[in-house]
């Protein structure tokens, strides 16, 4: 699992993460959600070490990930971010994105390769797509890859920030159940951010709200929908 401990981070004056305190089980979906500019982003980036904080600590399996010098950092914890812009090589075949990774870093045999290319394609909806160009792709077929891609690193932890950006309402419910469906064939632990509660609501074992920097609740879906928390309130009230 993951635990975040007294997190804070400054850009210049910008205190943009206080004291976040958290802790994710491991095998669970967990959903960050919150208004634009509440420090989302910026809470997964410190997960993944893409910054790191002013002050507190991130326990992964119980082992530091920022404390330095003491040989303590998490290791061999494969983790795996699929960024809102999916970030795909335009001139690489849907079966090259997937296989990037597993071929640069010569992870297994090439027979092999092909047979995991399938294997998480098959995962994301997306069987015999191999040959099909990313630029030919809709963004829901686009977030898959991504997915797919992700998959391949055969990941213990796997992150979204906003999945579901820019994809139409049928979209979100197909990938809604696309990662409903790989957390019962993967058992990974999943954290996504997102700005879509009912998305949140749909696919999370529980959810963190966050506002100006701060979590304001966590709960399972059942508790954010009867929370009393003025703040949530005003966030369900305002996005449903
Ligand atoms: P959104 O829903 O719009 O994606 P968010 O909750 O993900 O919002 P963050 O991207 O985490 O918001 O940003 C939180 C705050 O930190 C914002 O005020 C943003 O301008 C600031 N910020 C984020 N990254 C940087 C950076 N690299 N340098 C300076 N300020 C940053
Ligand atoms: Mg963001």
């Amino acid at each position: 699992g993951i635990r975040v401990e007294q997190l804070n981070k400054f850009f210049g004056p910008n205190h943009v993460l206080k004291d976040i305190d958290l802790e994710i089980y491991a095998g669970e979906t967990f959903c960050i959600i919150g208004p634009s500019g509440t420090g989302k982003s910026v809470l997964l980036k410190h997960i993944v070490k893409l910054e790191t904080p002013d002050s507190g600590e991130i326990f992964i399996d119980d082992m530091p990930i920022f404390a330095q010098g003491q040989g303590a950092v998490a290791r061999d914890y494969r983790y795996s971010m699929v960024f809102q812009s999916s970030a795909l090589f335009n001139s690489l075949t849907v079966g090259e994105n997937v296989g990037l990774w597993l071929r640069e870093k010569r992870v297994c045999k090439e027979a092999q390769v092909r047979e995991i290319i399938k294997q998480k394609l098959e995962m994301v909806g997306l069987v015999g797509k191999e040959e099909l160009r990313t630029s030919e792709l809709s963004g829901g077929m686009k977030k898959r890859v991504a997915i797919a891609r992700s998959l391949a690193m055969n990941p213990d932890l796997i992150l979204y920030d906003e999945p579901t950006a820019e994809l139409d309402p049928v979209t979100t419910d197909e990938l809604a159940n696309t990662i409903i469906k790989l957390k019962e064939s993967t058992r990974n632990t999943t954290v996504i951010v997102t700005h879509d509660l009912n998305f949140a609501l749909y696919i999370s074992d529980r959810i963190a709200m966050m506002h100006g920097g701060s979590i304001v609740e966590v709960g399972t879906p059942r508790e954010i929908k009867r929370s009393e928390n003025p703040i949530v309130r005003g966030f369900i009230y305002t996005t449903t």
